[in-house]
């Protein structure tokens, strides 16, 4: 697992880990859920599967695990991986769609008067609150659009694009 650039963080993978180097422990290569850490930028082991303490770190994939519980372990494990891949893999592609029924002509018509900043304000202050909610929706709508077109998904709703909100506050 040294290719780390082909790991998706949003996943966790099973992988070798060496023994702790102490006295009384079974001479074994174990297996561990390995995953990325947000807080500590870094992907990280944890406990083997068997319950033993092991040293931090991926060895080499391929290294053969030869501890028996971790493998009597790592059909169900893996099974459970599985599931949690499928079904992200599942919500980003709805999210997706979601993002692609956004491209409107009306969607795509209220982000252009967006674009032009300066008169968002002006012109959503002659609006009613339930039609400039209305307006930003789809502004925002196009916005996920665009973000996903971008390959940015994260992207948030442009900033002031609600400030009625924001003035209420
Ligand atoms: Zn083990």
């Amino acid at each position: 697992m040294n290719e780390q650039t082909t790991l998706d963080r949003e996943r966790r993978y099973l992988v070798p880990v060496a023994r702790l180097d102490l006295p009384g422990q079974p001479d074994d290569v174990h297996l561990s859920l390995y995953e990325w850490l947000p807080q500590f930028e870094e992907w990280a082991t944890g406990l083997a599967l068997c319950g033993y303490s092991t040293t931090q770190g991926a060895l080499q994939e391929g290294t053969e695990v030869t501890c028996r519980s971790c493998e009597a372990y790592r059909a169900q494990y893996q099974a459970i991986l599985d599931g949690q891949a499928q079904a992200a893999d599942e919500r980003s592609a709805r999210k997706r769609q979601a993002a692609h029924e956004a491209d409107t002509v009306e969607n795509g018509a209220w982000h252009t008067v967006w674009l032009e900043s300066g008169k968002w304000r002006w012109t959503t202050s002659k609006m009613t609150t339930p039609q400039r909610e209305y307006a930003a929706d789809r502004v925002a709508a196009y916005s996920r659009y665009l973000a996903e077109c971008d390959n940015d998904p994260d992207r948030g709703e442009p900033t002031g694009l609600r400030w009625w909100r924001e003035a209420g506050r």
